[in-house]
């Protein structure tokens, strides 16, 4: 019995302290102790005891001393893993060293420092920004319809460029010194929020010189002289820049663009000049046919050794005004009928001074550290902002119209087919505003977040397409037949634009997140790679056997911590102090997962090694878990910081739940595919001990979030703030918003209507083609309704009819104004020639 209780002590004993990390010390009294009560208490054959206590003795003094350590076990680990460690080629070590760890490496540690996260200041804007949003922002979306810029101009009217230019929209990221607005990245985001609102192609004109552009690009790296000329010029719109990366056989991979420069002496402006002779064909570059300033990448090679040793000098980015001879650009290409400038450019050994370098000669070979690092941060602002708006727009305009449209003689938004799409819309927006906010939270602090940034891009763009497909499906043939009445045809064509470009998502998903993630934000792992790299033997020893026990203790400490919570349902994980009590079990089940991720990433990684870059389905999942916290980190800080909304409690919890579940996919993914199936039995039996304890969320809390939307709730103001509203007109939005408000005036006569039907006081029975009227008058006449309320009902009923009725165009839908492309045998399309094919 003694025994036993001896056997379990040391089990419970174990787990304590790999719960606890304990260090070596720490363990090896533990089981001194272990050993002493073992031959005191003669619990165990005195042989058996001596034979442990030996093993003890030989392995305790090596783990012990960190010299006798290295020199026994972890020197011969390093050649190991030197020998091991595929290769990594220097863009993609700049790609995964590019930016900073921020909340990510909590999320990574097993233990999220809540209070780290709460701690933070919710952002606000400055009285310049917010007025700049009231007055400016406002005014240029006054100033545009998105499907005049579409269909009519297809560009923004030259006075909308104008204003664009001389409001400062273009130089919103310069700073002030330079001229430019020197917003901060949240007042970045609003901005790009409330514009993609309400336009794609305004949003997409600002967005570019923005965001990983020239002007970023020379804010950060570019020499003292090309900031004094072209800092000042941006921001005044008197230079409109592009950027050209990708190339048509080199569009994800971008590190393989085949776009060349040699260096050599040329002649420029009458002078003989160092500099490269460049040649280039790029493809999708937005604002490149009006672009007056092309930002260009490209190869740069020495072969005549003028600039150093090297022949093949990397990535080098390089800024050329698009007059110079030799520069080919303007023509477009079509994104999705977007009407944004957007198109290729070539040139042909067109010879550029070395100062047209990006920071000059020293940064020659330098360009993809510039754009991975520019994208760290950049990647945070402009296309998270774009999904949120898309998704805000849809969700604040399909809420009214699931109110106002009937069928079946009932608001369409109370069926609850319609409410369980309406539910995903306020629960998917409620998490990715509190996304979209945090990153740019992250960037005023002056991190610039590698992971994060790609978490952000990737989900806030693919939720913003799953919000604007559920649009789409509620509002049925009114979502598909465009035209000016049309809120939300444009979006759903151009949602691809963002899952696109920036890293296009399926690949973000999965490389780039788990891939740079559990590398950057992994303790241990970077140092463990860096000293297989590191040429001095002695400093590469110290570094990695600190590392590589470390990283032993870590691993031990998450598969307890994964083990203790999943069989105590984290009831015991501390939570911050003064937390909503309704949020609690929250931070514990999220500090059960960063254990459970932190464990299967160290068993994915020392299992599969580098073949794990190439197991993408499951790095994409084990990406899924990472991003579904940090998207799960945000929804819980912005319902502190928006004050504990009770009234909005329901798409907070919804969002919540249902990342739980798909979380508990996720790592049901990884485990059920993992390649050796004794580990993935081992790491069910830890991540799920007693079963997969999360469900989906309830239909009750879904219909709470859905009723919060189909009604003018100061909910579905929060959860839409900051977007554009016209304050006067017939736009379709304001057209929503003023029926929503007459329907629900209407509802209490309706309501009396269908009493005194019921009742028999009132026949509604119409003779056919009588409208609503005379049933108004026959309520009227029988005092069931009043004449206010009379008055009511039909008002309603008029601004619903201007809501569901869509646009109609001439027989050709004005093709007979487009050119058929080159080689079509087809005769130019005429209403005439439709006419007689029809006919
Ligand atoms: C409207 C628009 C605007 C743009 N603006 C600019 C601009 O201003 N400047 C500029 O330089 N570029 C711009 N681009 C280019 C954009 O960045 C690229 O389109 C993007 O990098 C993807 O390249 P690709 O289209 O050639 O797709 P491909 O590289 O051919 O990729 C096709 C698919 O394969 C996936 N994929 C690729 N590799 C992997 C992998 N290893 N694992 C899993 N999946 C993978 C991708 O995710 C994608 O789904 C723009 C593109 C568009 C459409």
């Amino acid at each position: 019995m003694l025994t036993i209780f001896w056997v379990v002590a040391i089990l419970v004993g174990a787990l304590a302290l790999a719960y606890v990390n304990a260090g070596g010390g720490l363990w090896s009294a533990a089981i001194a102790v272990a050993l002493i009560a073992a031959w005191a208490g003669q619990l165990v054959p005195t042989t058996l005891t001596l034979a442990l206590a030996l093993v003890f003795a030989v392995l305790a003094p090596p783990l012990l001393v960190p010299a006798l350590r290295r020199a026994l076990i972890s020197n011969a680990v390093l050649d190991a893993f030197r020998k091991l460690m595929p290769p990594m080629s220097q863009t993609e070590r700049e790609a995964i060293e590019a930016g900073t760890v921020w909340w990510d490496g909590e999320l990574f540690s097993g233990k999220p420092a809540w209070r780290k996260l709460l701690d933070i200041p919710a952002p606000k804007l400055t009285a310049d920004e917010q007025r700049f949003m009231d007055n400016e922002v406002q005014r240029l979306c006054e100033l545009i319809t998105d499907w005049e810029t579409t269909n009519v101009y297809r560009d923004l009217p030259p006075e909308v460029w104008q204003f664009i230019k001389d409001k400062g929209f273009l130089g919103m990221s310069i700073a002030k010194e330079y001229g430019g607005l020197g917003f901060s990245a949240y007042a970045h985001s609003q901005v790009m929020t409330k514009l993609s609102t309400h336009s794609g192609t305004v949003s997409v004109t600002v967005m570019v010189p923005n965001s990983l552009g020239p002007a970023e690009l020379l804010a950060q790296y570019g020499t003292d002289e090309q900031k004094r000329h072209y800092l000042p010029r941006l921001a005044k719109g008197l230079e409109i820049p592009c950027f050209a990366l990708t190339n048509p056989s080199a569009g994800s991979d971008a590190a393989s663009i085949p776009d060349y420069g040699v260096v050599c002496w040329g002649e420029h402006e009458g002078k003989r000049a160092l500099g490269l002779r460049v040649t280039w064909d790029k493809r999708y570059i937005t604002l490149g046919p009006v672009a007056t300033l092309l930002g260009l990448a490209f190869r740069a090679y020495d072969p005549d050794h003028l600039v150093g040793d090297k022949d093949d000098v990397g990535i080098t980015c390089a800024l050329i005004p698009a007059t110079h001879p030799g520069v080919d650009i303007g023509r477009r290409h079509m994104p999705l009928s977007a009407a944004f400038q957007n198109g290729p450019t070539w040139g042909k050994e067109v010879f550029i001074p070395m100062d047209w370098v990006i920071g000059g000669q020293p940064m020659l070979g330098r360009g993809w550290r510039m754009l991975m690092e520019c994208l760290a941060a950049g990647r945070g602002i402009s296309l998270p902002s774009s999904g949120t708006g898309m998704a805000k727009l849809a969700v604040r305009a399909t809420g009214g119209y699931a109110r106002v449209r009937q069928q079946f003689k009932t608001p369409i938004g109370k069926f609850e087919g319609i409410e369980e799409a309406l539910t995903r819309m306020g629960g998917n927006l409620y998490m990715m505003d509190a996304t979209r906010v945090l990153t740019a939270t992250a960037i005023d602090l002056g991190e610039k977040p590698a992971v994060v940034s790609g978490i952000a891009k990737l989900h806030l763009t693919e939720r913003g397409r799953q919000v604007v497909n559920d649009a789409m499906d509620i509002v049925g043939g009114k979502g598909i037949c465009l035209g000016p009445s049309n809120f939300i045809g444009a979006a759903y064509m151009q949602v691809p634009v963002a899952i696109t470009v920036e890293g296009a998502n399926i690949l973000t998903r999965s490389l780039i997140v788990f891939g740079q993630g559990a590398i950057r934000c992994h303790p241990y792992v970077l140092v463990e790679i860096a000293a297989t790299r590191e040429a001095d033997r002695t400093k590469a020893a110290v570094a990695f056997d600190a590392a590589l026990f470390g990283h032993m203790r870590f691993t031990l400490a998450n598969l307890a911590r994964t083990l203790v919570t999943g069989l105590t349902g984290s009831h015991f994980v501390g939570v911050p102090d003064g937390v909503a009590p309704e949020t609690r079990r929250y931070y514990q089940q999220l500090t059960r997962f960063s254990a459970a991720l932190a464990f299967l990433a160290d068993v994915s990684m020392g299992s599969l090694g580098g073949a794990l870059k190439r197991k993408e389905k499951l790095s994409a999942r084990l990406g899924d878990i990472l991003s579904l916290m940090y998207l799960c980190s945000a929804t819980l800080k912005r319902y502190e910081d928006e004050g504990r909304q009770q009234v909005d409690a329901p798409l907070m919890h919804w969002a919540i739940w249902d990342a739980m579940f798909k979380a508990q996919t996720a790592f049901e993914g990884v485990i059920s595919n993992f390649p050796n199936r004794a580990l993935a039995a081992m790491m069910r039996r830890i991540v799920f001990p007693l079963g997969r304890p999360y469900v989906v969320p309830s239909d009750k809390l879904g219909h709470e979030v859905a009723k919060l939307l189909i009604e003018p709730t100061a909910t579905r103001d929060r959860l839409t703030a900051g977007m554009f509203i016209a304050r006067s007109g017939d736009g379709p939005v304001l057209q929503i918003e003023r029926a929503l408000v007459a329907t629900l005036a209407a509802e209490p006569a309706e309501a009396k209507i269908r009493l005194a039907a019921k009742d028999g006081r009132l026949n509604t029975k119409l003779p056919p083609g009588a409208g609503l009227e005379v049933l108004v008058a026959r309520a009227q006449t029988a005092g069931v309704i009043d004449a206010a309320e009379g008055t009511a009902l039909l008002v309603a009923r008029d601004l619903t009819a201007k809501v569901i009725r869509v646009d109609d165009f001439a027989q050709d839908l004005g093709a007979s104004e487009m050119k058929l492309g080159a080689g079509s045998v087809h005769p130019p399309v005429t209403a005439a020639v439709v006419h007689k094919a029809a006919a």
